[in-house]
């Protein structure tokens, strides 16, 4: 796909649309600020002593360049392949206004997959196909059938893939992701959506990006950072996409704090190794109950798993104080919970709770 298709992709609203030019775009931040109304000092309530490099009277940047700066090397991409956004859920948005048309276009899925993709189509008036994947085949993608999808489907506009995927795990191999890529050339944008790729062996899809410029990478700061209150994600892409998305991102999309204490997590030392060791308490955990039919430890911070009962397991860990994720009434996931990877005590609340779920199952069996 040449990068003159992606326009071609967009809705002509967003390709004739004047985008916004706010006072921080078209002047510098320096010098004597006159220009955005705002008050000339701050009287947020806080002692200036406490932030005084906050500023918080001014409209942040748009792109604060330090951050772009900072995760782009992150990511390694290139500055004008990265859009900073509110979370990868607003990088998800953007995607499904600037590329589909309310009653024409569609999007493609493979559910159980992150309910945010259908939840934009329909704000947005897109159609959803989905191809589901099945137990049966651990979940795996239905990489035949997507491919299917793409040649009968010319409304679809955008493919959103899970690297690994929420909330079954698993990693899409790169060939099976080069194929989906070849399939969608001429025709729709693929998205792989890696807010867990972090707790993976894998490396990001991001290198093929100068190979397939039809391909979107969604990162995020909210899971592996341990900063998911910042509301601070990643779209990467080619550099002619990101212009499109970045016409119809609000004018300030990150707050100032936000802006500044992300700049503080990307510094700080990586979880990662003991998200792993919590991660193999836990399937220990489960491994050893009666209950347990059937798990899928995938490659994130939690674990899928089947259960003889999901909703009684579900109340039963909230009566005690822990809440699990119920996917039971979700098509395909019939008695299926997910388990995020807790702190240690985290993880005691929990094997004290299926311990009193234990309790009662066995005096229910004897009624
Ligand atoms: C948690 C999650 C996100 C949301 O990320 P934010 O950056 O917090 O908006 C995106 N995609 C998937 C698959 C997720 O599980």
């Amino acid at each position: 796909m040449n990068r003159s298709m992606i326009e071609a992709l967009a809705r002509p609203e967003i390709l004739a649309l004047k985008a916004y030019v706010s006072a921080r775009n078209s002047a510098t931040d320096q010098g004597v600020l006159l220009n955005a109304n705002e008050l000339p000092w701050s009287s947020t309530g806080l002692d200036a002593g406490e932030v005084p490099e906050l500023k918080l009277n001014r409209y942040p940047s748009p792109q604060p360049a330090e951050l772009v700066e900072k995760l782009s090397r992150i990511y390694g991409v290139q500055q004008n392949q990265l859009l900073i956004t509110r979370g990868s859920d607003e990088g998800i948005d953007l995607l499904t206004r600037v590329f589909c048309r309310a009653g024409q276009d569609a999007i493609l899925q493979s559910s159980p997959c992150f309910g945010m993709y259908g939840i934009a189509a329909n704000i947005q008036g897109a159609a959803i196909i989905d191809c589901p994947r099945s137990e049966d085949d651990d979940f795996q993608l239905p990489t035949h059938n997507l491919i299917e999808s793409l040649r009968q489907e010319s409304r679809i506009r955008l493919v959103f893939l899970t690297s690994p995927n929420n909330p079954t795990g698993d990693l899409i191999p790169k060939n099976t992701l080069t194929r989906i890529l070849d399939s969608a050339a001429n025709q729709a944008i693929v998205i792989v959506d890696e807010a867990y790729i972090e707790f993976s062996p894998e490396d990001s899809a991001s290198s093929l990006l100068d190979q397939y410029p039809q391909l979107v990478v969604l990162r995020t700061l909210s899971k592996a950072w341990g900063a998911a209150g910042l509301r601070c994600g990643a779209v990467i892409a080619d550099p002619c996409l990101i212009q499109l998305l970045a016409r119809i991102i609000p004018p300030y999309p990150l707050p100032a704090p936000s802006i500044a204490l992300a700049l503080n997590a990307v510094q700080q030392a990586s979880q990662l190794e003991a998200i792993s060791k919590l991660k193999e308490r836990l399937i220990e955990m489960l491994s050893a109950r009666s209950w347990v039919e059937k798990l899928w430890p995938g490659a994130a911070n939690f674990i899928l798993v089947k259960v003889d009962h999901a909703d009684n397991l579900t109340r039963c860990c909230a009566e005690q104080g822990v809440q699990i994720r119920n996917f039971s009434s979700q098509p395909g996931l019939d008695n299926c919970v997910r388990i995020t990877v807790g702190s240690d005590e985290d993880l005691d609340r929990l094997e004290a709770a299926f311990g009193i779920y234990e309790q009662q199952g066995a005096s229910t069996d004897a009624q």
